[in-house]
């Protein structure tokens, strides 16, 4: 008897074998059909009972959700919708489930409230489908960086810099919230805490990693980051998960043609590799497009989007130019921009950056050379004294997928920046040494891996493509 999978079985290579499976009863049909599935696979198998072989109490426990054990045959079906079915000889309850209050009906249940059954959820084909690109997305990014020379590097996740300046903090404590140490002035004592200093979960392993950097020449982190942001989007989760490559010798174009074939990369690798659960997906964000008002559904299906992004190039285009684009803008003009592009130096919001992807250029887009003063500290300066070398990535649904930048390696250029934005210097002591002691030009960028995974999957929240989300006022599972 062959242990096997359903993902197995569908592929038929064990015809008439006598074969033994696992799995959760997905529907029950006449008595007779039982559309099983166990994870391996989108599809069920579907298992053929003669009825008259079980006993009436046996039947009345396939319910949907149960586990169950089948042994039989693999046959070709003569049914339709199937190649194989399994003719039932053998079957047993595993686990029952009460279908009276089972959660997860066969029917369609809203994101909304699947995200209350987070734990549940996954049992449904859009979020099976979802969780195993996720995890097919995961696998290729490491295989792109393998392949590429790179090395895996983990950034702590508890850090002890607060200079990253990238969003708000989540605090790291072992003091007694009820007692806290206080210093003369009344402020917290810090020195008290379990390491001797203020800590917080890591918004970035940007800094890090550029040390592993200029002395490994090419690495990325891929770990978990955390923003304490109060941003209740579609796009921002307080826990989520970032790959940061960062390379010796790069530029900012070099920084650009690895973005972008990086990100190549991954949606070749699922396009290949998980038809099944895309061309599920497609559909099911066609059907969702057909209820919205019709100016409003996207011209291309899912696939194509995919695809369109595999096949072009990124437009390359720099802050200044975009920044003309968009004050002559027809919704700029008309004043229907939340906020109205006046002058150069204004910070892009996502109208804007969804305004120049998805109406003007019609592409993902590359924006780079920023303004300093809306960008991080650690950017590169530009000859022209008042621009850095940053880039953004843009994506169609999206906005922001990647963001990233050439790194100052200039020490006296980079010390005057920390001063002038009053960072405390001292804090920063080791990144600094990198500048003292064989600097060299690098870069490096981030990419949100739930963003990757929501534009793969056409997903359009954000809390629907990570297992269990951390946002305001929800930290359950
Ligand atoms: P945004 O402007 O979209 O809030 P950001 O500019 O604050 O993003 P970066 O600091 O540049 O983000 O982080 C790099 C990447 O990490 C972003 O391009 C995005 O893909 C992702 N990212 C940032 N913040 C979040 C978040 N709160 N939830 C999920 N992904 C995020
Ligand atoms: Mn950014």
């Amino acid at each position: 008897m062959i242990k096997t999978t359903v993902a197995a079985l569908l592929k038929g290579k064990d015809l008439l074998q006598n074969i033994n499976v696992n799995g959760w009863v997905r529907t029950f049909r006449s008595n007779r059909f039982i559309a099983l599935n166990d994870g391996s696979s989108l599809n069920n198998i579907q298992c053929v009972l003669d009825f008259e072989a079980f006993d009436e109490a046996t039947l009345k426990r396939i319910t949907t959700g149960a586990a169950i054990n089948v042994k039989g045959t693999l046959i070709e079906s003569l049914g339709k919708g199937q190649k194989f079915e399994i003719q039932v000889t053998e079957l047993s309850i595993l686990g029952d489930c009460n279908p009276e209050v089972y959660p997860i009906q066969p029917k369609k249940h809203s994101l909304e409230f699947l995200r209350e059954q987070a734990h549940l959820r996954i049992r449904t084909n859009t979020f099976s489908a979802v969780m195993r690109l996720r995890s097919a997305l995961a696998f290729a990014v490491h295989q792109y960086f393998t392949q590429n020379g790179f090395y895996y590097f983990n950034a702590p996740i508890i850090t002890g810099s607060d200079a990253e300046g990238a969003g708000e903090l989540f605090r790291v404590s072992n003091l007694d919230a009820k007692k806290l140490p206080l210093t003369n002035t009344g402020a917290v004592d810090y020195s008290q805490d379990f390491f001797g200093k203020q800590t917080n979960l890591t918004v970035s392993g940007q800094l890090e990693a550029e040390t592993y950097a200029l002395a490994l020449g090419k690495v990325y982190t891929f770990g978990p980051t955390f923003r304490a942001e109060n941003s209740n989007t579609t796009r921002h989760l307080a826990e989520f998960w970032m790959i940061e490559p960062e390379v010796a010798f790069n530029d900012l174009e070099d920084n650009m043609d690895l973005a972008q074939d990086f990100i190549q990369y991954t949606l070749k690798y699922v396009l290949e590799h998980c038809q099944d659960d895309l061309d599920f997906l497609n559909q099911r964000l066609a059907d969702e497009e057909k209820t919205k008002p019709t100016q409003e559904r996207s011209e291309f299906s899912l696939l194509e989007k995919l695809h369109f992004v595999v096949d072009n190039n990124f437009k390359r285009v720099s802050y200044t130019e975009a920044i003309e684009i968009l004050k002559n803008s027809a919704p700029n003009k008309k004043n229907k921009f939340q906020y109205p592009i006046k002058e150069w130096g204004a910070d892009l919001q996502s109208e804007h950056e969804r305004f120049l992807v998805e109406k003007h250029f019609k592409c993902p887009v590359i924006l780079y050379d920023y303004p300093a003063e809306i960008k991080a500290f650690y950017m590169r300066l530009n000859e022209d004294g008042k621009t850095v070398r940053a880039m953004d990535v843009l994506f169609p649904g999206i906005g922001e997928i990647v963001g990233g930048s050439q790194r100052e390696e200039r020490l006296d250029v980079l010390v005057e920046k920390i001063k002038a934005l009053g960072i405390n210097e001292k804090e920063l002591w080791w990144y600094l040494d990198l500048r003292k002691f064989g600097t060299c030009v690098h870069s490096g960028f981030g990419l949100g891996f739930e963003r990757l995974v929501q534009f793969t999957t056409g997903m359009g929240n954000i809390r629907d493509v990570i297992p269990y989300p951390r946002y305001p006022q929800n930290a359950e599972f």
